[in-house]
């Protein structure tokens, strides 16, 4: 079932002279996670105003599947919340307070609200920091600040705005856990980025914004590929084994090359290598060819149409 469907969306701030969002479409099935991906000034953040309500589009529609009957307003305001660019809360209180004031605009009971406070402290491991003031955190508890913000009112669908913008790795990985296990669990994520390496293993469907136009990637495309030389050639009982796994995987000689597209995957191929014994020569991971790609495609002007 799809969380929401956009057809031939098109956005026009007033007084601009070309639309910042043209010829949109996209389809997220529910519990997926939509990477939104491209430079600055592409559409991101439009597109993510018009998903959460903020801005009407200029022509074209967005339809969400579970309105159960719920004006659209309505169904953003139970359903959806947004973690923006920006930093959304209160930097004089400390992160307890500003978790309690989101809260109290929320429609829980009193217990209700105690417990989402302590849920969303504990997923974005806030606990350590909960009495310092916001504007004292680092960079990297900020943006897990704006993110705890964001999940109290328990969504059904989150977006997130470049929220690992200025964070450290350990942060960073840290937050992309968490959407990892949000998923796990069934919410539907669209997540913007510059960075497509952070995006694509937690991302089903990936779509690339350039000067407000669309392009959809296939995410075999960011594929990740394992090539392995060996210092003998494989043999054919050697290569079957593969077929019980679901990896493709290309042997020629003593060359091997799989692609991996996830990391139990990779493990799986490291526990059938281990076993093997087989001298190995060379072995390379390239993560490289989802960016390659993009760059390419920011460079030309080959903007793909749905
Ligand atoms: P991104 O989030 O990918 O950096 P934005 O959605 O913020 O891109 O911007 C898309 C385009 O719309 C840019 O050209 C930007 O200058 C323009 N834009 C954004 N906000 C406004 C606004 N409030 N008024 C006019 N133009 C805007
Ligand atoms: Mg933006």
């Amino acid at each position: 079932m799809s969380a929401f469907i956009i057809t031939d969306l098109e956005y026009r701030y007033a007084a601009a002279s070309v639309p910042a969002l043209q010829g949109i479409n996209i389809n997220l099935a529910k519990g997926q996670c939509l990477g939104l991906i491209g430079p600055n000034g592409s559409g991101k953040s439009t597109l993510l105003s018009i998903l959460s309500g903020l801005l009407t589009p200029t022509s074209g529609t967005v339809f969400f599947s579970q309105n159960d009957n719920l004006t659209l307003a309505k169904y953003v305001q139970k359903n959806v919340a947004l973690v923006p660019q920006e930093y959304a809360f209160y930097p004089q209180l400390s992160v307890t307070q500003n978790l309690e004031y989101f809260v109290s605009l929320c429609a829980f009971s009193y217990a209700e609200s105690q417990t989402r406070v302590e849920t969303v402290s504990h997923q974005c491991q806030l606990q350590e920091v909960s009495n310092q003031k916001a504007k004292f955190l680092s960079g990297g508890y900020k943006r897990r600040l704006n993110l705890a913000i964001a999940l109290l009112k328990d969504p059904q669908i989150l977006y997130l705005d470049e929220p690992t913008v200025g964070v450290d790795p350990i942060s960073r990985g840290s937050i992309l856990s968490l959407l990892s296990a949000l998923k796990n669990q069934g919410k539907t994520i669209v997540y913007t980025s510059h960075l497509l390496t952070e995006v694509q293993d937690i991302c089903d469907q990936i779509v690339m914004l350039k000067l407000g136009k669309a392009s959809y990637l296939s995410l075999d495309q960011g594929q990740k590929c394992l090539t392995i030389e060996f210092a003998h050639t494989l043999s054919v009982s050697w290569v079957e084994q593969f077929s019980g796994l679901s990896i493709k995987v290309e042997c020629k000689d003593n060359h091997l090359k799989a692609y991996i597209k996830s990391s139990a995957e990779l493990f799986a191929m490291m526990a059938l290598l281990s076993q093997s014994q087989l001298d190995i020569l060379n072995m390379h991971y390239d993560q490289t060819s989802l960016t390659q790609y993009y760059l390419n495609h920011m460079e030309n002007n080959d903007i793909t149409e749905y």
